[in-house]
């Protein structure tokens, strides 16, 4: 379906894209980033703003760098970007991997992982990679700058019409961490219909020391479980997550989805099988990120990234 006429602005600075969006009502104007999602919402008339506020010009939403013990990274950063930056992959490598199975290359080449949480699409690769580390969100509004974690944004009301996400910081993890990523995806059009990651912390002799699966369903919300003490059965324990009954399927396309007996079946068998591979790589010599550097604390500045337009 062709787009409804929608007046279009691209605000150089941070307060003027804030205000444009508190000037409107709810819904009548929203933050564009990407458009992987918003587009076709706004086609299908899901979506029904008056105006657009293109969030593409904003510097303040751009770049990668260290930040008190987090890897901070700006909101515009192309999720193309997350899959082969350097320091993201040596530092949040779950971050990359999920990016690196995100749509298609045209898809991961506009599509910015700002959007991609303010999204919140339940399932999405880089929503469950940055609910198992435990992201924060910097977000910007009328009332000024404040600090949230994703993980509340699923408990609460989520972000306000009139605030911006501006970036993604991620705890710097330590030596004898280790991750890993499954995902079961739709055949047609390779959507997720389950992503599943396993985070581990390991001694130095390799006792497993903290291990969460994290679990995103298109029947059920993004949710960490401990299996810290059920090592031998976390694919049980994952699955009970995904609700028996039929759920709140969130589903972006038609609106048939697999039934929840699928996804918990689904998570179950990706949740042993990225425990196993998490704990098998938290225990490989020089696993998990480097320790942050000295000197790279408060007010390290963010390394700019080439972004494609
Ligand atoms: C063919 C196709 C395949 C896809 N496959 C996948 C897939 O496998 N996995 C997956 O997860 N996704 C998939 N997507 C969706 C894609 O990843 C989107 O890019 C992503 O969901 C949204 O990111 P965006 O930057 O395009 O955001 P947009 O579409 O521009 O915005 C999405 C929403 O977030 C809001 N928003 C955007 N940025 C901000 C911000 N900084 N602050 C506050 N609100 C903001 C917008 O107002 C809008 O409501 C696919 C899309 C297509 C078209």
């Amino acid at each position: 379906m062709k787009l409804p006429p929608i007046a279009h602005v691209a605000p150089r600075r941070l307060g003027e894209a804030v205000s444009r969006l508190a000037d409107a009502p709810p819904g009548q104007a929203l933050p564009l980033a990407g458009g992987q999602s918003l587009v076709p919402l706004l086609a299908s008339r899901d979506r029904t703003p008056r105006l657009l506020v293109d969030l593409r010009d904003l510097g303040e939403l751009t770049g990668v760098g260290e930040h008190d013990g987090f890897l901070r990274i700006g909101a515009m950063t192309r999720q193309h970007t997350l899959a082969t930056h350097a320091r993201i992959g040596a530092a949040a490598p779950l971050v990359a991997e999920a990016a690196a199975r995100t749509g298609h290359a045209s898809v991961r080449h506009r599509g910015t992982f700002g959007g991609t949480l303010a999204h919140a699409a339940h399932p999405a690769q880089l929503v469950v990679a940055a609910y198992a580390l435990d992201a924060r969100l910097l977000v910007s509004g009328p009332g000024g700058a404040r600090t949230t974690a994703l993980r509340s944004l699923f408990a609460g009301p989520g972000l306000r019409h009139d605030e911006i996400l501006t970036a993604v910081e991620l705890p710097l993890r330590g030596p004898g961490s280790g991750h890993a990523f499954g995902q079961v995806a739709h055949p047609v059009g390779g959507r997720p219909v389950a992503s599943v990651a396993a985070v581990v912390d390991t001694a130095p002799d390799g006792t497993v020391l903290r291990a969460e699966v994290t679990v995103g369903t298109r029947v059920s919300p993004p949710t960490a479980v401990d299996v810290t003490h059920r090592l031998r059965d976390a694919g049980a324990a994952a699955g009970e997550t995904v609700p028996t009954g039929p759920g709140q399927p969130q589903w972006q396309g038609p609106p048939t989805g697999p039934p929840a007996a699928y996804c918990r079946h689904a998570v179950r068998v990706l949740a042993d099988r990225v425990l196993t591979e998490a704990i098998t790589r938290a225990r490989r010599p020089g696993a998990g990120a480097p320790p942050v550097p000295s000197g790279s604390g408060h007010d390290a500045p963010p390394v700019p990234t080439r972004e494609t337009p």
